[in-house]
This record gives structure tokens, C-alpha cells and sequence, in this order.
């Protein structure tokens, strides 16, 4: 059950890709359905087996411009050259109907959900266990090119030099710990005394 008076915390998932970031969001998820997911807006193409509204919204260039000018998008930017964005009605509504949020989004977003939403915002970055295993699971993917993957690696990176900004910062090397571990970090974000107006309300304070 949704509790009334608690806003809900927006947790922010950021990672390189291969860290298995989207594999511990869902499993989040699905653990508690009251958690929101929200949809972002990319001007990219979806990808086999990627539903429009479920994955993405996928919208062209232009439309993706003018949502951003028009403040419906609460943080954008753009990764490999392809625009990514919040939409803001949503997430607002669920945090102050008191459901957390979780967000899967790259380090550029959230700084600015953060600036957005310094109250709401809960940031947890999410490393691989090292260079190597990063290496051999984006080969692991498919046959791409030392190229490609070199590309890939570099990415990586970049994405990776970020996790000093983060609240909390967890390495998965076991997926099931590295689930148990996300969830104590929403379960204890939820109770940081900051967010507790609900209690506030209740319980009088030594003045
Ligand atoms: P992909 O195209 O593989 O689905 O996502 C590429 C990158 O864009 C990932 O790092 C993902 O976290 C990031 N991304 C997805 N949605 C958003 C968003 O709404 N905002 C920002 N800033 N990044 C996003």
C-alpha cells in the first residue's frame, strides 16, 4: 500500500552500460509494483521488440525540441548524438502521491535531476567488478568489431569517471547482492529524516 503523506524518493540508477543497471532496476520493480517507472523521451529508433510508451517514447527531432522548450521535459540531454528527456508531469505526480521513482538514466541527467529536485533526488551508481569483466561483457553481447567495442570501452569510461557524484555507489559482482544492496539504499533513503514530514506532522519536536 502507497502511504498518503509520504512524498515518494526519485532514485537515480546511473551506470555504464554492461554494469547491469537496467537488470537491477527492474528487478526493483518488480519486487514493488508501487514503484513508478518512468518512460523516457529519445529521438532515437526503437530497437527489435521495443514498445512505443513502454521502453520509450519515440518522438522526432523537432518535437523532442520543442517538449524540452516548453519545460515538459525535467532534465535532457544528449547521448551518442541522440536526445534523451524526463518527462516532468508524471514524475511529479507520482512522488507527491508518494510513490518512489526510479530513474535508469546517464550521469548528465542526473545532475540535472538533482538540480531539478534536490530534495527528492537519490543518486546510486553502479560498477562493474572490473576492467576486464566490463570488456568481456560487452563482447559478451554480440560479435561487434575491436572497433566497435574499443568505442564501447571508451564510452564506458567516461560514464564510470562520474561515480564520485553519487550518493551511493555499488559494485556488481553478484547480481542478487547487487539487488539486495539497491533495495536497502531505496529502503533507507525512504527513512532519511528529511523526508519524514509524515512523521514531522505527527510527533512533536524538543524545541
Ligand atoms: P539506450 O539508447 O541504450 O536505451 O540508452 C542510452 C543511454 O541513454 C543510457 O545510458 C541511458 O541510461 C540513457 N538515458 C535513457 N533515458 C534517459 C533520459 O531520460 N535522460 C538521460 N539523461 N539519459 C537517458
Amino acid at each position: 500500500m502507497v502511504e498518503q503523506s509520504r512524498r515518494g524518493v526519485c532514485l537515480v540508477i546511473s551506470a555504464p552500460s554492461g554494469a547491469g543497471k537496467s537488470t537491477i532496476a527492474q528487478a526493483l520493480r518488480k519486487a514493488d509494483p508501487t514503484i513508478f517507472t518512468s518512460v523516457s523521451v529519445t529521438t532515437r529508433s526503437p530497437r527489435p521488440g521495443e514498445e512505443e510508451g513502454v521502453h520509450y517514447h519515440f518522438r522526432d527531432l523537432e518535437t523532442f525540441r520543442r517538449m524540452a522548450a516548453e519545460g515538459e521535459l525535467l532534465e535532457w540531454a544528449e547521448v551518442f548524438g541522440r536526445g534523451y528527456g524526463t518527462p516532468r508531469a508524471p514524475l511529479e505526480e507520482a512522488l507527491a502521491a508518494g510513490r518512489d521513482v526510479i530513474l535508469d538514466i546517464d550521469w548528465q541527467g542526473y545532475r540535472l535531476m538533482r538540480t531539478a529536485m534536490p530534495e527528492d533526488v537519490v543518486g546510486l551508481f553502479v560498477l562493474p567488478p572490473s576492467l576486464e569483466e566490463l570488456e568481456s561483457r560487452l563482447r559478451g553481447r554480440n560479435s561487434d568489431s575491436d572497433e566497435e567495442i574499443a568505442f564501447r570501452m571508451k564510452a564506458a569510461l567516461s560514464e564510470i569517471s562520474h561515480w564520485p557524484e553519487f550518493d551511493y555507489v555499488l559494485v556488481n559482482d553478484d547480481l542478487n547482492k547487487a539487488v539486495e544492496e539497491a533495495r536497502s539504499v531505496l529502503v533507507g533513503s525512504r527513512l532519511a529524516r528529511a523526508r519524514r514530514r509524515d512523521v514531522a506532522a505527527l510527533w512533536p519536536v524538543a524545541g
